[in-house]
């Protein structure tokens, strides 16, 4: 499997359950957690974009459980790098969002992209 499903109960919005995708994961799913349900589908994505904590449990465990409120869920690490599809890397400071002062002796935040090291793509 290289997709996972959150499932959140419909008795408390609190409570998610993190698993596999598909019908097969859910129901491999322990009695014990699937009693707590009836559950609703919600977010769902690529394993790979998990933050390393609920990737490792959902490895070792298969599912995870993930007491929080669906605004608050944060399941997936963020991307450290910008896409490059998305964004253009900034030519003044070719991307490290630092650039020199005085003659290199220091490194400031870059004025074109606000230290970011990418600009929005042009419209
Ligand atoms: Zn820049």
């Amino acid at each position: 499997m290289s997709r996972f499903k959150c499932w959140r109960s419909v008795r408390d919005k609190f409570l998610h359950v993190l698993c596999g995708e598909g019908s097969e994961a859910f129901e491999a799913l322990p009695a014990s957690i699937r009693g707590l349900g009836p559950w609703q589908g919600s977010k769902e994505g690529e394993i790979a974009d998990l933050r390393l904590p609920l990737r490792l449990l959902l490895a070792e465990q298969a599912f995870v459980i993930v007491h929080e409120h669906v605004s608050k869920l944060d399941l997936e690490a963020r991307r450290a790098e910008p896409s490059a599809v998305d964004n253009r890397s900034c030519p003044d400071c070719n991307g490290t969002g630092n650039v020199a002062q005085h003659g290199g002796l220091r490194q400031k935040n870059c004025w074109r992209c606000g230290g970011r090291g990418w600009l929005p793509p042009k419209r």
